[in-house]
Parts: C-alpha cells; structure tokens; sequence
C-alpha cells in the first residue's frame, strides 16, 4: 500500500500548543495544484493518554465543530497531561456547503474507511485517520448529530464491541457524557465507518448524536461541550472536575438499545412527514409515530407510521419533505439486563 499524500505541519512528538492543518491534494477546475486545508491542533504536556477529537465527519453536524473550536482556544498546555489532538471539521467542503456529503468527491467520509491513499478527497483522509492518527490515539472520539436528516435525542453511543474490556472502556467514557440516553446502535446503512476502523485498532471509541436538523437549541450546544469536557477529564487528558449525573442532581444515564433492523422505520413512500412523538418519549406497541402526507392527493388518508413494539423514540426524521426508503423513526428498548452486566461492574 502507498503512503499518503496528506502532509501536516504538526510535529506529533513534539511538547506545547501546535496549530496546523492537513494539506490534502486535489484538483479543480481553475487550480490543478490546490491544497485542501483541515485544521488541526494538539495540546502536548508530558505523559498521559493521546486524545484524538473529531467532528465534522458529516459536513451538517455543527454542535460538535463548536465544541472542538471553543476547546482548541481555551486550553493551554498545563491543563492537558498527554496529547490532546482537535480536528474540529474533518470534512471542511461539506461543513461549508452544509451538507453530509464532501461536495468534493460526493463521498459519505463516514463509509470510506479504512480509506484509500490514492482515492478521492474522503478516501485519502479516512486513510490518513487510519494509519496515521488512530495508532496514535488511546481514546478516539468522533462527535455527530443526526445531520440534517434526523433529529436525536441528544445522546452518546456505541457499537456493542466484542472484547469487553474494550466494551466497559467504550461504556465508561460514554456514560462520562452524563446524557439522559446511552445509545447501542447498529450499522443499517453500509459499512466503512470511522468508529468500527478504530474499533478494530482496539481504541477506546466514544460517539454522540447531539440532535439534528438545522436549528440547535441551545441546551443541546450546552451539553455537547459540557459533555465532552467532562468525557476528556475521564480520559485523563484534561484536569478538572469529573462530574456523574448523580452530582448534577440527575438519574442515572438510561441505557437503550436499537439493534434490530425492524428498529428503524424506512418510509413506504414518499410524502410530507409529519411527527407525531416527541424524541425521548416512551411509546407503546401499535402507537402512531407520525403520519405521512400525500400532497398530491390531499383526499387519501396519511399512511399512519406505527410502533411495532414498546420502546423510546430516540429519532425521528428531520426534513419534512421525505422520499421513499428515507428513514424516519428510529425506536429503541432498554438494554436486556444480561447485556447491560457485560459492560458495568456488576458482577
Ligand atoms: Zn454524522
């Protein structure tokens, strides 16, 4: 396999605060020699975990982008022990065009891994991330929302890893983001994610879902960097004070799980999607979740989109404006006891 072509101006051994980009080869129409430029920082101060911070993998997904901007201007070096490296916008074209997609290649970056050196734009960084920044990182954290296209309950999740030392790892530094839902999600749409390369390179791997669509409350951008502060003093990489729901006057976080495919409800056809539940709300088997509209035939009855089992609705469709096959409710259940033991200090 060739090396990349992505080069950076970071010296990843070297101790303080570095700012930089990765330089990412590509051509357009009036440069044939142009740079894609990915900002970049880390924070170095003596031994400890190396922390890598990314969000941005989906252009539409900002919450985490400020979080990650807010945070490379406000630590300074004697609040890190290790390495702490911030890529607040891993995919800048599709940031900038507000897209999921890199308006660049029309590659989905978060379906090219373990990526291609010699591929397009979302290949040769997923590459990079592969082979060059993931063997340096311990935990490996990668912030989402639902894009424009879902709205989540705001919550942190993750892949019910095999190993399970790995898998309590995941589970501590997902429930450190102290949100109401710990979410166990499954891959219904392709394969090549971020998360399952750097799984699979045994990484402590935390994600979220903060939200979606395009307005972000501002509770939800208050979480997302609480969160993540406190997600970064558990790893050890930041000091400050470890804060538990219980400290905060909250209960406990609410362990859910969709990992059926008849978890998430694709759209028979298309129309005009109207929600019915609230996301975080528990529903009852048979329940209608929304009903979809036929503005062509303003006469025909909406085909009523129902639950199929008890559960919480932890996502429902953002756009109204929906096509056939677009996934509009995502239902989930609490996390069968024989699982959850597998994952928490119970004996
Ligand atoms: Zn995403």
């Amino acid at each position: 396999m060739p090396d990349t072509q992505i080069r950076t101006n970071i010296d990843f051994d070297r101790q303080g605060v570095q700012w930089g980009t990765l330089s990412v080869p590509y051509s357009h129409n009036l440069s044939g020699w142009s740079q894609l430029q990915v900002p970049i920082s880390m924070i170095a101060n003596g031994d400890g975990p190396t922390v890598l911070l990314m969000a941005g993998n989906h252009g539409d997904e900002y919450p985490g982008q400020i979080a990650i901007m807010r945070l490379m201007r406000e630590l300074s070096a004697e609040q890190v022990t290790g390495r702490l490296i911030m890529i607040p916008i891993l995919n800048v074209p599709a940031s900038r065009a507000a897209t999921r997609l890199s308006p660049l290649d029309g590659k989905n970056l978060n379906r090219c891994f373990p990526g291609d050196p010699l591929g397009a734009v979302c290949e040769m960084i997923a590459h990079y991330l592969t082979t060059v920044l993931f063997p340096l990182a311990d935990f490996v954290i990668d912030l989402h929302t639902g894009g424009r296209g879902v709205y989540f309950s705001p919550c942190a999740h993750m892949h019910l890893v095999d190993d399970l030392d790995q898998r309590r790892a995941m589970a501590r530094g997902t429930e450190a983001y102290n949100t109401d839902f710990a979410f166990l999600y499954a891959d219904i749409a392709g394969h090549g994610l971020l998360p399952v390369e750097a799984e699979r390179q045994g990484k402590i791997v935390i994600t979220t879902e903060m939200g979606g669509g395009e307005v972000v409350p501002q509770p939800i951008h208050r979480l997302a960097q609480a969160g993540l502060r406190n997600v970064l003093v558990h790893s050890g990489v930041l000091q400050g004070e470890f804060h538990t729901r219980a400290n905060l006057g909250l209960p406990p976080t609410r362990w859910i799980q969709s990992l059926d495919q008849r978890d998430y409800i694709f759209s028979p056809e298309s129309g005009l999607y109207e929600s019915l539940v609230d996301v975080g709300v528990d529903v009852c088997a048979g329940q209608p979740l929304g009903a979809l509209h036929f503005p062509e035939r303003p006469d025909r009855e909406p085909t009523m989109i129902e639950a199929d089992s008890d559960g919480v609705l932890i996502a429902h469709r953002g756009p109204t404006l929906t096509q056939q096959g677009d996934i509009l409710v995502c239902l989930a259940h609490d996390v069968p006891e024989e699982v959850f033991r597998t994952f928490q200090n119970i004996p």
